[in-house]
């Protein structure tokens, strides 16, 4: 397992795309090289704004094209902005008729590269209403579309050779110059990129090399025909685009917005970096070594573009802190060394099943899920089928075991997303079996918990569910439920439920019946207990660095707390000997006494009695008692003595400040809680801050 690395892919692929734009418009090879050059620009670069396409379809899709609006908007003033920009060039060329303004504001662009703009400000409402048919619907029709764009692009040399069609797409021309604008290019790519989203298509570097020479085939062929009347559309774009696209997916993970905002200045910025570059060779006679020479026009190009996009992004004033009130800030090295440093605890052949039930805890299930898939792990575990898909959905490969109930009902939904489902008991086993679907099933045993599973005694039944037709038995698992104490009747129970669960096991071999995967111990098993022969371990909390409570363990690792608790103070106040404070007047001042109020409240998941049972929060590396009853968005604090409290500072109320530290243990045990429960119920209104260094 390799520490934790965010590599965003996707982002840094943009910044390649639009140098394949910037070589499209200036052809880098054109005065070395012919055949080079059309590789480049009429093949290679072509890959560019399908691309861009498809990244914007990707995050539609992630957020479940809930932020179309907002980003059909951010497109729109994006394309006011550069059609400004442009509205003196128009004016010096004199691009200016009455009808044909039209046609470019609303198809073609307000400049040759803005065609972009009314392309996805067309193609993002459009593919929001495709999308509600459901994607398996949604793509035929988007090919269609492209299909239809074909036959006006570079297979326009045949289709006009019917007249029929000559007439349908001379109409079209009446509207846009080329068939890429409007309605038949930006849908499928859009599409394309939003099931690259709930799909993980895996399509190897391979598959992309030889869609690659097929287009560079097609292309060669379709310009030695002369078909093309522009060449933006290739049958072998889309599949391309595919290749290429889960590829990318495969090794994303995180994002860089910085990057992602530069290359967008860079696509609008570069036609007029051309026109400065021209200007400036012209105005010094220069226009044989800046211009004539292709390479050095190309590369001047890129970096006059390159630098004014990043003097655009690169404010000097601090971007807005989206955490101004409450936050979780989640520590993803310290989740992958606690995975390490639990994995090197279990037996070689055992491997980290982690649990991600529950939001991961409350710090967030799909990150910590890509963090742990990057690091190495392959088994995952979850108490529903609803936490399961979204695993799947957000590209979490491997084994996903759910271990509570999912009704027989959704024996296909299991079956269509490969997971894996506990069995609670015979007649849930008989159930699934009794649907058509094949799925996967670990049989839970129950060895004492009486929670969930097949009475570990009950020896016929579960050699019955062996042969039971539709599910396929991959394992056997029980849970232990008095691991975490060290009390001796405790630990005579503990060896009882291990005992009769490999007894099970011992009597099935017996018979010749595969058990399958075997697993038994979670957090305080692996923390109590010695290494066992098994094949996986599930951890829950000690992968989140904390344990349920301060009882000591048998193992102490070294493991590091993940999630910290943050707020911030809203206002500062005095109060004289007296005076109450906070709802029932539960607090009343004894001497001159500072008060806080901070930003963070029972909805935002802490409970109640947090303020009544001795807690206290830091604050400037010191501490800070709660005081008062607990309201639903803030708290009050006893500030006195801390110097220079102002709105607007970050207290902690769980992990370190300056030196000191409040453990998670400590806050839940207070409360009356174990941390499983205290995480486990953190609101949705927190922010999140990923901590990936
Ligand atoms: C929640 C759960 C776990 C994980 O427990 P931790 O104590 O958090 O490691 C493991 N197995 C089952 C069956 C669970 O329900």
């Amino acid at each position: 397992m390799t520490r934790l690395k965010q590599f965003p892919a996707i982002d840094y692929f943009r910044l390649i795309a639009s140098v394949f734009v910037i070589a499209i418009h200036t052809g880098p090879l054109s005065s070395y090289w012919n055949a080079g050059n059309f590789w480049i620009t009429r093949v290679l670069g072509r890959l560019a704004v399908p691309f861009f396409f498809m990244t914007t379809g990707y995050f539609l899709a992630q957020k479940q094209w809930r932020n179309g609006k907002s980003l059909w908007k951010k497109f729109l003033i994006l394309y006011v902005i550069s059609s400004l920009i442009y509205l003196p060039c128009n004016l010096y060329l004199g691009n200016f008729h009455s009808a044909s303004t039209l046609q470019a504001i609303f198809f073609d662009g307000t400049f040759y590269h803005l065609w972009y703009f009314p392309a996805v400000l067309l193609g993002i409402p459009l593919s929001i209403q495709l999308s509600k048919l459901g994607l398996r619907a949604a793509l035929p029709i988007a090919a269609v579309l492209y299909l239809i764009g074909l036959g006006g692009d570079s297979y326009w040399g045949g289709t006009s050779q019917t007249s029929s069609l000559t007439c349908f797409y001379h109409v079209l021309f009446n509207f846009f110059t080329y068939t890429r604008n409007g309605l038949f290019f930006a849908p499928l790519f859009l599409l394309l990129g939003a099931w690259g989203w709930s799909r993980s298509v895996r399509w190897s570097s391979a598959g992309f090399l030889v869609c690659l020479l097929g287009m560079t085939c097609e292309a060669s062929f379709l310009h030695t025909l002369g078909y093309p009347r522009h060449d933006s559309m290739y049958l072998f774009l889309p599949l391309c685009m595919l290749c290429l696209f889960s590829l990318l997916l495969r090794a994303n993970s995180g994002e860089q917005v910085r990057i992602r905002k530069a290359t967008v200045w860079i696509y609008i910025l570069h036609p007029g970096c051309i026109l400065l570059i021209r200007a400036v060779a012209k105005y010094w006679n220069l226009q044989s070594l800046m211009v004539e020479n292709s390479l050095l026009y190309f590369f001047l190009t890129c970096a006059l573009s390159f630098l004014l996009s990043f003097l655009i992004i690169l404010r000097p004033w601090p971007a807005p802190c989206p955490t101004q009130r409450a936050w979780k800030e989640i520590n993803l090295p310290a989740l992958c060394h606690n995975a390490f440093v639990l994995q090197a605890q279990l037996h070689p052949q055992c491997q980290l099943m982690a649990v991600l039930k529950a939001d991961a805890y409350g710090h967030g299930m799909v990150p910590i899920a890509r963090a742990l898939q990057k690091s190495g792990i392959q088994a995952f575990a979850v108490a529903c089928l609803k936490e399961a898909i979204a695993l799947r959905k957000a590209g979490i490969r491997g084994t996903i075991l759910i271990l509570g109930y999912t009704p027989a009902s959704q024996a296909r939904e299991l079956a269509r997303w490969k997971i894996t489902q506990s069995l609670v008991d015979e007649s849930h086993a008989l159930l699934l079996s009794a649907q058509k679907h094949k799925i996967h099933v670990h049989l839970a045993l129950d060895t004492g918990m009486h929670r969930l599973g097949v009475p570990a005694e009950a020896y016929e039944a579960i050699s019955r569910i062996y042969t039971l037709p539709n599910l396929q038995v991959d394992g056997i698992f029980t849970h232990l439920c008095a691991v975490e104490s060290k009390k001796t009747d405790h630990i005579v129970y503990t060896q009882k439920q291990i005992d009769a669960f490999f007894c099970t096991i011992e009597k099935l071999r017996t018979n010749g019946i595969h058990p399958g995967k075997i697993h038994f111990q979670a957090s305080y098993g692996i923390l109590n207990l010695p290494a066992y022969p098994t094949q996986y371990a599930r951890a829950g909390i000690a992968l989140y660095g904390i344990y349920s409570n301060s009882e000591p363990v048998q193992k102490k690792l070294d493991l590091w707390p993940v999630l910290s608790l943050k707020a911030r103070i809203s206002t500062v106040r005095t109060l004289n000997p007296g005076e109450f404070a906070g709802y029932g007047c539960e607090f009343q001042a004894q001497a001159p006494t500072t008060l806080a109020v901070a930003t963070i409240g029972y909805a935002d998941g802490l409970p109640r009695n947090f303020s009544k049972t001795g807690n206290y929060v830091l604050l400037h590396g010191q501490r800070a008692n709660v005081i008062g009853q607990l309201c639903m968005d803030q708290m009050l604090l006893d500030v006195t003595g801390i110097n220079q409290v102002v709105p607007g500072d970050i207290i902690t109320i769980v992990g370190r400040d300056a030196g000191r530290m409040i453990c998670a243990e400590t806050v839940a045990e207070k409360c009356g809680t174990i941390t499983n429960e205290l995480f486990s119920r953190l609101g949705n209104r927190l922010d999140t801050v990923w901590i990936s260094q």
